[in-house]
């Protein structure tokens, strides 16, 4: 489904007439192409005194080959204090003065494109002036597509309760930083739980990428990884001799899924209802992967499945789903049953047997597709709401459960994405679900696949229980 209004509205004419009148102007997103480096353009690095994630962030920063931008650090002990770290790991960085005179012109040397913020340091609310310090002189200069991350620590590692005020401030900061920014930049805040600080390379990596191009306004919870993470990484082909089962796997969502984990090296074994076989066979044969015709609701599929995965299974991603919308006083109990078993029941089941098969193997990563329905609810969809609120219930469920076995279980919750569920819509609701977001566009389901990804990766082996929107900050829900 494509979208006219930011075709025309960066057209030209288009773009000029929109000026005039003030409407807003969607900016065309950087998405990931394969063999691009993690981020084109100087990442400024910054913190608040007595924060400990300085060392690790250099290291995954210098490890992804950054251009790195340190504050010119003549009067401020902490700006010092970074320029130390990242000289003692071996790493060039240039200067980066926002009061220099002159700072404010728009050439390109001038601008950065992404700020990270060591936070963890804040113990009283008194401290959080440091937010203004680094950000105030700073966030203009964010090229488009940019990214400010700004990483803290969860309220359960804090000390103190001032401590744990002032960490849960954070949140506001950057979901309204996320809301003012403009330019197709992305706001997020990693909280980094004790012992996970050599496990933030992952989504540091994601966040900081044009792969994380919808993803805006996060809170991100990083924690200690009950097993330890494989050894190195090929950031390019991350799931080298894994396998992966993508559920609703033919079209849409599913298919952008299926195709993103063999890019990224899976053997890919798609899953569609038998009515839709031949466009599933069709992607299997483009990504070398397998197709199964399977309802995920028959009683037969999670035998079935344990069955044909015992040899080992490395990702699942429940990702089949539907709508059946109705206000619930005209739901009819069929709509809301056979929505409740395909979105959320089978996924019970499926998992209940794969796991007590014992298929789902060390470093094993189950993602499920959640909805913002699920978290803001919407009219018309209580059975769809219930099951995607349902499906984030398990997420949070099942984590520890997971970690013990050196499993994870994440859920990604889209907004507005453009498929063929979408382009259903009638038109005032597509305009409205498109517009209403920090990034006043829809996402494409390639969005979904990247988010998707990161939670597959081996080297994501601390994110766990996390349920991240994939929305561009939609202004429903928190
Ligand atoms: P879609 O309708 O294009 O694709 C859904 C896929 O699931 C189809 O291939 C379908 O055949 C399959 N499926 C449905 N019932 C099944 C069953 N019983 N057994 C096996 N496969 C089955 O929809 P989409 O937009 O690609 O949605 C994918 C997922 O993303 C769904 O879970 C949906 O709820 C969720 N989601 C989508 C959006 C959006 O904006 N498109 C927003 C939030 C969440």
């Amino acid at each position: 489904m494509s979208d006219r209004y930011a075709a025309l509205v960066n057209s030209r004419p288009g773009g000029a007439l929109a000026r005039r009148v003030g409407l807003p102007r969607p900016v065309v997103l950087e998405r990931h192409r394969p063999g691009d480096p993690v981020i084109r353009g100087r990442v400024l690095l910054g913190g608040a005194p007595g924060g400990h994630l300085l060392e690790p962030l250099v290291a995954v920063l210098g490890e992804a080959r950054c251009e790195l931008a340190v504050g010119p650090g003549a009067s401020s002990p902490e700006e010092e204090r970074v320029r130390a770290i990242v000289a003692g790991a071996g790493l060039d960085a240039t200067v980066f003065d926002g009061q220099a005179p002159g700072a404010s012109s728009p050439e390109g040397e001038r601008r950065l494109k992404a700020l990270v913020f060591d936070a963890s340091g804040i113990a009283d609310s008194a401290e959080l002036v440091a937010l203004h310090a680094f950000f105030h002189d700073t966030v203009r200069r964010v090229e488009r597509c940019g990214r400010v991350v700004v990483l803290g620590t969860p309220m359960r590692d804090c000390e103190s309760v001032r401590e744990r005020t002032a960490q849960r401030a954070l949140e506001g900061f950057t979901r309204s930083l996320g809301k003012e920014i403009g330019g197709g930049s992305t706001v997020q805040l990693v909280l980094v739980g004790a012992g996970a600080e050599d496990a933030i390379a992952s989504t540091l990596r994601f966040l900081l990428s044009p792969r994380s191009a919808y993803v805006s306004g996060q809170v991100i919870r990083i924690e200690r990884p009950a097993v330890a993470l494989p050894g190195p990484i090929d950031w390019e082909r991350p799931l080298d001799g894994r396998v992966a089962l993508v559920t609703g796997a033919s079209r849409g969502i599913g298919e952008a899924i299926a195709t993103t984990l063999a890019r990224d090296g899976a053997r890919v074994v798609g899953l569609d209802v038998p009515a839709l076989s031949s466009e599933l066979e069709a992607v299997a044969a483009r990504l070398g992967g397998e197709a199964i015709a399977l309802d995920v609701t028959a009683p037969e599929t999670p035998a079935a499945l344990a069955e044909r995965f015992a040899g080992g299974l490395d990702v699942v991603v429940h990702n089949a789903g539907v709508t059946r919308d109705r206000t619930l006083a005209k739901m009819p109990a069929e709509r809301w049953s056979e929505l409740m078993d395909i979105n959320l029941c089978s996924q019970e089941r499926i998992d209940e047997a794969l796991l007590a098969a014992g298929t789902v193997n060390e470093h094993g990563r189950i993602v499920c597709v959640s909805s913002m329905s699920g978290i803001a609810g919407n009219a018309g969809q209580t059975n769809y709401a219930t099951s995607k609120a349902g499906v984030i219930g398990r997420v949070q469920a099942l984590a520890p459960e997971l970690a013990g076995r050196g499993a994870t279980i994440n859920a990604v919750a889209p907004g507005f994405i453009e498929t063929q569920m979408t382009a259903r819509m009638p038109i005032a609701i597509r305009e409205a679900g498109r517009r209403m977001n920090s990034l006043a566009q829809g996402g494409l389901p390639i969005d979904v696949a990247e988010t998707i990804a990161w939670f597959a990766s081996p080297a994501s082996g601390a994110v766990n229980g996390n349920v991240v929107r994939v929305c561009g900050q939609n202004l429903l829900g928190a």
